[in-house]
């Protein structure tokens, strides 16, 4: 999609701060970190929403999910515990509308999620 922001940071259109890559996805660091780690994972190719990406490749929202993982393993916040949040719809503050799980970690986060 060509007005997509996050497609742009794929294609590398938009400079992000990429802190990992695999064959079907991208993350990189929230540009308005809400914790000390806030990386975004997404696929490359564009599905709006996390239900239609499990619709269309249920196998890369797995990618997706396995990434976030490997990302708070690597930022140090795995074994103290993160946060995997997918935002879906503008009632639930979904902006970007191309599927993004926030990795949130390295402070304590309340629950239940304002
Ligand atoms: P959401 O509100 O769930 O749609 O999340 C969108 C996220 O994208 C927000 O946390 C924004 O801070 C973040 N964001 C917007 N533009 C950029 C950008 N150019 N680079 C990195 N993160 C961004
Ligand atoms: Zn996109």
């Amino acid at each position: 999609m060509t007005d997509c922001l996050f497609c742009k940071i794929v294609s590398g259109d938009v400079p992000a701060e990429i802190v990992r890559e695999s064959a079907g996805t991208v993350a990189f660091r929230d540009i308005n970190p809400q914790a000390p780690t806030h990386v975004l994972v997404i696929p490359r190719e564009h599905h709006p929403t996390a239900a239609e990406l499990a619709a269309a490749d249920a196998g890369l929202l797995a990618e997706v999910v396995r990434e976030a993982h490997q990302v708070a393993v690597d930022e140090g916040v795995a074994d103290g515990g993160y946060r995997l949040v997918l935002n879906t719809g503008a009632q639930a503050g979904q902006t970007v509308f191309h599927v993004h799980a926030h990795v949130l970690g390295g402070r304590g986060l309340n629950w239940p999620p304002g």
